[in-house]
């Protein structure tokens, strides 16, 4: 057990939903396991809920929404258990960083340093949004007075993916709480475990029964129970864009609003006037930053031909100098990949890239730590040089350590390339030329372009996707938008 693991005493949330204010048993009482990726050992077991779950989910979140105080309690009391929760986390974060390792395979390097520490940042940041949601005056017609009223949607419930849990899971649920919405918030299942310990969070800091609710189980019974649930009024989901897509269709019925925080397969393009060293480092983080299991991945790098050998050079010295480790060794940069799936996906990827030509020329096959047991997911960063826009590897998300490195000669092509995907999550230019930067930073069809730096994130700055890669914004005062609704109201002066 390394040092990491001993100083936070961590404690592993029981095997139990959250509804309505308290721990229950699935209906059914079936439980699964959660596995930890670095070794394949059982961490605990998760219940799975079922449709009478949910249904139980949904009056509570129904009545403490419709009868219950949360919508209509004081900005200020709302504000102060918002607080209260952040301050929670913030005196757990040394757990919360051990759950995501364990659960994830995250390094408890990134996830004690980004994933806890912002978690508690973002709820303080939605705690001094509650004051902010206010409506407008508006000049009507003469001898009337008309007003807008901003509202809440109802019950809101957040899908989530498995790669940036804790993160992804409060993006959503702290502007839904913060607006007096009610939450019913489905994990991936194969990474439940911060969730689990926010509802315990939740319920410590003193949110009535039934505001925040935590159901555990797989995407196609679980998920779909709730997509398709006439009691629930919204779905943001994070996730993959075929899913993305289901869950819009299987919606519409009951009308629900969804956002979407989809896919994606992002241009990180390196001009020759870059500052080359600093553009390789972004290069480098770009894709292998949490396992490349990020969905804003550099996963194709636009390399400007006249540097193209050098650039390259240095990556691939970079890349094989990677020891995957143990995530809970503080050392480690690069852990096991998530869970099996993601383990044969890679793998498969990187047969089809050799399949259609594309040049090995780092990793590409599984890795095993000496220090760790066996049955680890690990693999190693790996790198495809000349690339074709063309093929499968650089059109497909592969959402894993694989790089696609591209030639480019002119910033027309260059933009052509970037553009020529069917995502638009986010994108990168390194170039010293700022007149350049600007024009290609407009001519980028993504709704994120980083200029000489990549995988930059804050909590109020709005994030989100074009084309294939979704739509709605997620963070930043935006976000608030998408969980409210405006009322206008009309009166009569005369
Ligand atoms: P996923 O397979 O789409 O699953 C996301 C969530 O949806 C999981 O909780 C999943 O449960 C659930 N789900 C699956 N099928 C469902 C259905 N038919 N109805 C309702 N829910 C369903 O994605 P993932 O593999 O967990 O995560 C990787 C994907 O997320 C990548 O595409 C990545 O780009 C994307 N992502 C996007 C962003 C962003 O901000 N744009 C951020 C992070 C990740 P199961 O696991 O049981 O299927």
């Amino acid at each position: 057990m390394s040092q990491a693991t001993k100083a936070v005493a961590p404690r592993v949330p029981q095997g139990k939903l959250f509804i309505a204010g308290g721990w229950r048993d699935a209906s059914d009482g079936s439980t699964r396991a959660t596995v930890n990726p670095a070794d394949g050992s059982e961490i605990t077991q998760v219940a799975q809920a079922t449709a009478v779950d949910v249904d139980a989910a949904v009056a509570a979140a129904r009545a403490a929404f419709t009868e219950g105080p949360w919508p209509r309690l004081d900005v200020h009391a709302r504000a102060r258990l918002l607080t209260r929760v952040a301050e929670l986390a913030e005196r757990d974060q040394g757990e919360l960083a051990y759950l995501e390792s364990v659960d994830m395979g995250k390094p408890i390097m990134f996830s004690s340093t980004v994933d806890a520490p912002i978690a508690s940042q973002i709820l303080h940041y939605f705690a001094g949004a509650v004051a902010r949601l206010d409506g407008s005056v508006r000049g009507a017609a003469t001898g009337t007075l008309n007003y807008t009223l901003r509202e809440p949607l109802g019950v809101v419930a957040p899908i989530t993916p498995f790669n940036f849990p804790l993160l992804l899971s409060l993006t959503k649920i702290a502007p839904a709480l913060a607006a007096g919405n009610t939450v019913i918030h489905k994990p991936s299942p194969a990474t439940p475990l911060t969730a689990l310990k926010m509802a315990e969070l939740f319920a410590e800091a003193g949110f009535p029964d039934g505001v925040m609710n935590v159901l555990t189980g797989p995407g196609v019974e679980l998920g779909e129970a709730l997509v398709v649930h006439p009691g629930i009024d919204k779905i943001a989901f994070t996730g993959s864009t075929e899913v993305g897509k289901s869950i819009i269709r299987k919606s519409a019925d009951t009308l629900k609003k969804t956002t979407m925080e989809l896919g994606g397969k992002s241009p990180n393009i390196i001009f020759a006037d870059a500052d080359l060293d600093a553009a390789v480092q972004h290069a480098f983080f770009g894709i292998f930053y949490n396992k490349g299991e990020i969905c804003t991945a550099g996963s194709r790098l636009l390399v400007q031909r006249e540097v193209y050998d050098q650039v390259l050079e240095a990556l691939v010295a970079q890349a094989v100098a990677v020891v995957p480790g143990d995530p809970l060794d503080p050392a480690t940069f690069f852990g096991p990949l998530a869970h099996r799936g993601q383990f044969e996906k890679v793998s498969s990827y990187v047969e089809i890239g050799q399949s259609e030509g594309a040049k090995l020329v780092a990793g590409g096959r599984p890795f095993h730590p000496t220090a760790t047991p066996d049955g680890g997911l690990y693999y190693l960063p790996t790198i495809f040089a000349d690339v074709d826009n063309a093929m499968r590897i650089a059109q497909e998300e592969i959402f894993g350590p694989v790089l696609c490195v591209i030639p480019f000669d002119t910033e027309e092509q260059a933009l052509q390339i970037a553009n020529g995907t069917a995502f638009g999550l986010a994108s990168g230019v390194h170039t010293r030329d700022i007149k350049k930067a600007h024009r290609v930073a407009a001519g980028l069809k993504a709704g994120t372009v980083w200029i000489n730096t990549y995988n930059q994130f804050d909590t109020t700055t709005p994030f989100g996707g074009y084309k294939a890669s979704g739509f709605g914004r997620e963070s930043g005062s935006e976000v608030l938008e998408n969980y409210t609704q405006l009322k206008s109201v009309w009166v009569d002066l005369s």
